[in-house]
């Protein structure tokens, strides 16, 4: 067991311990399970269920990062990440501790968990631990092919940091 972080369990789709399309550099992915959003043309329509996916402890995905020495980063995928916010939040703690870049990904709108946060603190908690945020659901009208870590072009990639600072949106790339 990782010292520090709870035995607390997160409900997950599952975990690409290694990849490149999720963020800068090579990320472990974490794939929550359960999303209100339902985007037509959904890639991972199997995490929309609230119910299904397996448990996975928080010390589990903190060992699992540790154990690989070429990790740049952790993203937070989904599934909706923000439905998992309090159970979140002292992961990503946990993973800023480290140094390690967090990317987390939203079918909401920036503006959307601002707004949420009002009613639900952990909204802004989860998003204080952020580096980037892409944001907004997937529009299949929009979709691409091109573009930088997300698949419809209204999606934002937001350099959090910035924004939290200046409280206006700044993008990233
Ligand atoms: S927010 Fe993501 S996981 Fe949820 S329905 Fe939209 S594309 Fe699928």
């Amino acid at each position: 067991m990782t010292a520090g972080i709870s035995e607390q369990r997160l409900r997950i789709a599952g975990i690409i311990p290694e990849s490149i399309v999720d963020g800068p550099g090579i990320r472990l992915t974490v794939f929550v399970q359960g999303c209100p959003h339902r985007c037509p043309h959904c890639h991972n329509p199997e995490t929309h269920n609230p119910e299904g996916g397996y448990f996975i402890t928080l010390s589990e995905i903190l060992e699992m990062i540790e154990e690989n020495p070429i990790l740049d980063g952790v993203t937070f995928s989904g599934g909706e990440p923000f439905m998992h916010a309090k159970t979140l939040t002292p992961l990503a703690r946990e993973i800023k501790k480290r140094g390690y870049h967090l990317t987390i990904y939203s079918g909401y709108t920036y503006e959307q968990i601002l707004k949420k946060a009002e009613i639900e603190p952990a909204f802004s908690e989860l998003l204080s631990f952020a580096d980037l945020l892409v944001d907004g659901p997937f529009l299949f009208e929009k979709r691409t092919l091109d573009a930088r870590f997300k698949g419809s072009e209204n999606q934002r990639l937001i350099d959090v940091p910035k924004t939290l600072a200046s409280g206006n949106v700044v993008l990233a790339y």
